[in-house]
């Protein structure tokens, strides 16, 4: 293997996954030099190659083919292709993950961030060796400064053969090779729920195992249990409460093994129960960190870790581990580092679930402002009640407003149904922006439109808070 001299740069970023892109770009638009480190045929990292692009776009796929959004309107037994075939789910994930592929590298090569094939170690806490096993290179990168964005992997079963053909983890699924007739989702988190759903759209009969005893706690509860419905209704299967043992692989299948007792027979298992940092190849000692158990790395609120110069961002520091912050994350870790001034990461961040139907929200739950006091009260409005909803064929679908009766301010807005993931921005600017209920009583949307259920939410709710005005007289 050979070796080259040390190139030196303000910034070095280990991983492209969206935290380390959005600080590469940010440092090189303060006019820093900047290299990125990424694993060959990983450009664009876990969101593009195996986690948010090819699920997402999986989604889209399975939408279209399978005519589900449309059975409303033409009826149960409406589909755009009869047998859909993994070719013809999987053909559009590649087209997208292409040419999302090309962005990425056109936009760091544009702002001149050197990319850098292979992996990172720290060699010390100021260079790092990158080996290209491909070409059997190794080169010593010197960094003023570094940006960890190794992001996560699957966490596997311990004592369970992963063949890739019967039981399969969340990065193997997109080289499924048939769609199969029956199959165990491990782990009713974000993933495990938006891959049911689109196994159980695709007419495979889903069983979800989940040791917690109910799925996304985090969220409304009436919209999971609108989602969870809705699933039913898709033949999916819930064990919650029940945690899996053991899997057994046979010739056609494989048992899935709860500590209950049951045993759940399926052509395949799918196990995505979690996620473990990708820190082993970093030789975190040699720079004077380490990560913990899980393999994440603890920053402060700045994203600099226990080594000054050194900050973490992504999935690799864990929680909210969403695309969307992990960017966000990385540019302010190239501000700070580079002494740029910023506002820091805003609280209001909106989660969004692609399931089937899809899942969002933004601000407080119920359940949070009961907990903490805060006199609230609901205005919902179901699509069915609106024009576009008709028009969409979306019947089940359904906005709720949370609204301060003390100052009317919006304290949490939670959608069920289409387009959940855009609607909630609305809402977010009017929360961002400090706006009350009114806001959205004046405004004006165009018609007819889904955006419109935040007009009819809205007036729900000033009517209920007349109501109680009326009362209290
Ligand atoms: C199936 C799935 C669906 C998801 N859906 C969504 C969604 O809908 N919305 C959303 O917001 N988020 C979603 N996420 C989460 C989202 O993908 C992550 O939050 C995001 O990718 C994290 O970005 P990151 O910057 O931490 O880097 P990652 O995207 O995790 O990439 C890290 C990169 O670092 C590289 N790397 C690791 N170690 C080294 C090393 N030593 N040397 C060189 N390179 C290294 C890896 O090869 C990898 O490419 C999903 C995740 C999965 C798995």
């Amino acid at each position: 293997m050979s070796s080259s001299a040390s190139p030196r740069y303000d910034l070095v970023v280990i991983g492209s996954g969206p935290g380390g892109q959005k600080a590469a770009i940010a440092a090189a638009k303060l006019g820093k030099s900047v290299a990125i480190v990424e694993r060959k045929h990983m450009l664009g990292g876990v969101c593009l190659n195996t986690g948010t692009i090819p699920s997402k776009t999986l989604r889209e796929a399975v939408l279209y083919l399978t005519g589900m959004n449309q059975r409303e309107l033409y009826g149960a037994s409406y589909r755009v292709k009869s047998n859909i075939t993994p070719e013809d789910l999987f053909a559009r994930t590649a087209q997208v993950i292409g040419k999302e592929t090309e962005v990425v590298r056109s936009q760091l090569q544009r702002n001149r961030v050197e990319i850098f094939p292979g992996v990172a170690s720290f060699v010390d806490e100021h260079t790092v060796e990158v080996v290209d096993d491909d070409r059997g290179e190794s080169t010593r990168l010197h960094g003023e400064f570094f940006v960890i964005a190794t992001g996560t992997r699957p966490a596997r079963l311990p004592g369970v053969n992963y063949d890739e053909e019967r039981i399969l983890d969340s990065d193997e699924i997109l080289q499924l090779k048939a769609i199969p007739a029956t199959m165990v989702v491990v782990g009713a988190g974000v993933i495990g729920i938006e891959y049911a759903s689109m196994f159980a759209a695709l007419g495979t009969r889903v069983t979800v195992v989940e040791r917690r005893p109910s799925m996304l706690e985090f969220c409304d509860p009436e919209v999971i249990e609108a989602l969870r419905f809705h699933l039913r209704d898709l033949a999916v299967t819930f064990r919650f409460g029940e945690e899996v043992t053991d899997i057994e692989v046979g010739p056609n299948g494989a048992v899935t093994k709860l500590a209950s007792g049951k045993r759940i027979p399926a052509e395949t298992v799918m196990y995505s129960a979690g996620r473990q940092g990708q820190t082993e190849a970093l030789a975190l000692e040699n720079a004077g960190l380490s990560a913990d158990d899980r393999g994440r790395i603890q920053v402060d609120k700045h994203f600099q870790t226990a080594v000054d110069h050194i900050y973490a961002v992504g999935d690799v520091i864990g929680f909210p581990a969403l695309a969307a912050t992990s960017m966000d994350q990385g540019r302010l870790a190239a501000y700070h580092a580079f002494g740029e001034s910023a506002e820091g990461m805003t609280e209001l961040q909106p989660i969004g679930i692609y399931s089937i139907p899809e899942v969002s929200y933004v601000g407080a739950t119920e359940t949070e402002l009961t907990k903490a006091a805060v006199p609230y009260e609901v205005g919902v409005s179901r699509y069915r009640e609106l024009a576009r909803g008709q028009i969409a064929g979306d019947s089940y679908g359904m906005l709720k407003l949370l609204v301060n009766t003390d100052d009317r301010k919006l304290l949490g807005v939670h959608i069920f149904g289409s387009q959940a993931t855009e609607l909630v921005h609305i809402g977010q600017a009017v929360m961002g922006c400090g706006g009350t209920v009114d806001y959205l009583i004046e405004a004006v949307f165009n018609y007819p439109t889904l955006s419109e259920a935040y007009k009819v939410a809205a007036l729900d709710v000033a009517n209920k808070i007349r109501a109680l005005a009326q009362y209290c007289d």
